[in-house]
């Protein structure tokens, strides 16, 4: 089970976990408390608000999604509250809900291309069959962006795309100064990167004036510093792939980021 973390005055933070589980968070304020992403399962779910409860005795009333990947909103129904989402995502909890999540359902979307054998195999650990999936609608839906008042904690959610899920938002976390990115700095589904989409998301990550990161689906909270470092990787591997230009000896995430970009290229 993962652990909670408080990392900043109002933040508290799961960390992911196996199979796809992503970072989960909480901001508590005076008034309310938000959940940022719901996870991917009831167990899942019920874990975290669990161990908020034990840690600080609050209870979300209310979650914001960053996108809706299955591993970031089948949990969505046991907080049993208000459910907020771009438009985007909002339409496309409506279509995961219609569909079969049985084994044999994921089995034949794997047959007919539409999904991959690792996301089927990662469903069927974090759902063990017979599996009845409930997936919440949203209650509320924005299209650039809106702004949550807890009482003493503002979060700021904004839309911001990009090559990992068009519907991706981020939520900015103040006076704490964190950013909740969810997945939207990583590679599409289908392993791409394209400069198009990537270098606008930059901009608007790198404008923000946090100091504190958390990503989707990596183990440790970022400081501006690494996310500077890891957008520099970026704009070096994007650069080499439209070059041409031949680079050897870099480190694991470079070499998976020249992989993405020069697919992104190649679409
Ligand atoms: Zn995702």
């Amino acid at each position: 089970m993962s652990v909670l973390t408080k990392i900043s005055e109002h933040v508290y933070w799961m960390a992911p976990g196996p199979p796809d589980r992503p970072s989960l968070c909480a901001v508590v304020g005076d008034r309310r408390t938000l959940m940022l992403d719901a996870g991917s399962s009831s167990v899942h779910t019920r874990e975290f608000l669990d161990a908020l409860w034990a840690e600080s005795a609050a209870r979300p009333s209310t979650v914001v999604y960053t996108h809706s990947h299955w591993d970031h909103v089948f949990g969505g129904a046991e907080l049993d509250g208000q459910v907020i989402a771009h438009a985007w995502t909002a339409e496309r909890l409506i279509e995961l809900a219609a569909m079969d999540w049985s084994d044999e359902g994921l089995d034949r979307r794997i047959a007919a291309g539409l999904a991959s054998p690792h996301h089927a195999a990662n469903v069927k650990q974090e759902l063990p069959s017979p599996r009845s999936v409930e997936v919440a609608p949203a209650d509320v839906v924005f299209q650039d962006g809106l702004e949550l008042h807890l009482g003493g904690a503002t979060v700021s959610v904004r839309h911001v795309g990009g090559d990992h899920s068009a519907d991706s938002s981020v939520m900015y976390i103040e006076p704490d100064r964190v950013l909740f990115l969810g997945d939207c700095l990583y590679d599409s589904p289908e392993g791409t990167l394209t400069a198009e989409l990537a270098f606008p998301l930059h901009e608007t990550i790198l404008g923000f004036d946090a100091a504190l990161y958390v990503e989707g689906h990596h183990e440790f909270v970022s400081s501006r510093a690494e996310i500077e470092s890891l957008i520099g990787k970026m704009r070096f591997a994007e650069n080499a792939v439209r070059e041409g230009s031949a680079v050897s000896e870099q480190d694991e995430d470079t070499d998976l980021l020249l992989q993405a970009f020069r697919a992104g290229q190649s679409r």
